[in-house]
């Protein structure tokens, strides 16, 4: 995203927070310690007159804000700067010097020099992600995105679908990833799953495809069955999670792309939600609760 549309789309901070609190809660704030569905609204103004939204569960009281959990927590500057530093990061194939951060966008080199480290600092991360621990949850699926069958040849037969696939993982109230694979075999979900889930999660929760039991130990592995969710509702082996990111990045993929190549679709998922390229993840990425 180049700084023009970047401006387009975030005019105002207002824009800024509503889009990052969208991809952050989707259906709406949820508690970041109980994931309780309801929480209280207060506003007030901090030091230099920013306005400060804070969020305090119904439930466990605990406050957060928007940007809690995130990198741009604790942070004074304006989020869209933040999304600006960001663009010109991804932009600049070469990478951007601080001072070039402090011309650009207008801010002092120390607080141009801590953004862009930070920044970094969050890309790395992200390529290195793991999810999952002891006590948690973690949820992995797939989706299949692109490549429309056609109708080719004399006789018009239809080609095999060339779709791209997408393995999401989710730890349960935390984290969320994604990342391309070649193709959905067993050899490229195991690796996926050795270098990204930690070995110590009880439990882990795939949807029916057989694949997963040549992936996941069986000890911890639960397959969830749709019929049987929409049953009991009780969503105990559920995919709930990383299904409903998926549908959030493809409502945007139907909104904003008419056509979608395998080769950018990395690029568009960092856009979106938990996407990681191989330079390291962009916008959307960088506004999953992240470790720093
Ligand atoms: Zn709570």
């Amino acid at each position: 995203m180049n700084l023009f549309s970047l401006a387009k789309k975030f005019p105002t901070e207002e824009h800024a927070l509503a889009y990052l609190m969208k991809a952050r809660w989707p259906d709406g704030v949820r508690c970041m310690a109980c994931d309780h569905p309801k929480c209280w609204l207060t506003e007030s103004k901090g030091k230099t007159g920013k306005p400060r939204r804070l969020f305090q569960c119904a439930e466990c009281g605990w406050q957060f804000s928007a940007t809690t959990g995130t990198l741009f927590h604790d942070s004074h500057l304006p989020l869209q700067k933040w999304f600006a530093v960001i663009a010109l990061m991804i932009e600049g194939k070469k990478g951007i010097s601080a001072a070039q951060v402090q011309r650009h966008i207008g801010m002092t080199y120390k607080t141009a020099w801590y953004v862009c480290h930070r920044i970094r600092q969050a890309m790395q991360e992200e390529a290195d992600f793991t999810v999952g621990g002891p006590d948690t949850t973690v949820e992995i699926d797939e989706m299949y995105v692109g490549g429309r069958r056609r109708l080719q040849g004399v006789k018009g037969v239809p080609s095999k679908p060339n779709k791209t696939v997408v393995v999401g993982m989710a730890e349960r109230h935390g984290s969320l990833h994604m990342r391309v694979v070649p193709a959905n075999t067993l050899q490229n979900l195991r690796r996926v799953y050795h270098d990204h889930v930690d070995t110590e999660t009880p439990k882990v929760v795939t949807d029916g495809n057989q694949t997963y039991k040549g992936v996941v130990p069986r000890a911890k592995h639960r397959q969830g069955n749709h019929e049987e969710e929409i049953r009991d509702k009780g969503r105990v082996t559920s995919t709930y999670t990383v299904e409903s990111a998926f549908s959030l990045f493809k409502r945007g993929i139907v909104g904003n792309y008419h056509r979608l190549s395998a080769e950018h679709l990395d690029r568009y998922l960092g856009e979106f939600a938990g996407g990681i390229t191989e330079d390291g993840c962009s916008l959307g990425c960088l506004i999953w609760p992240c470790k720093i």
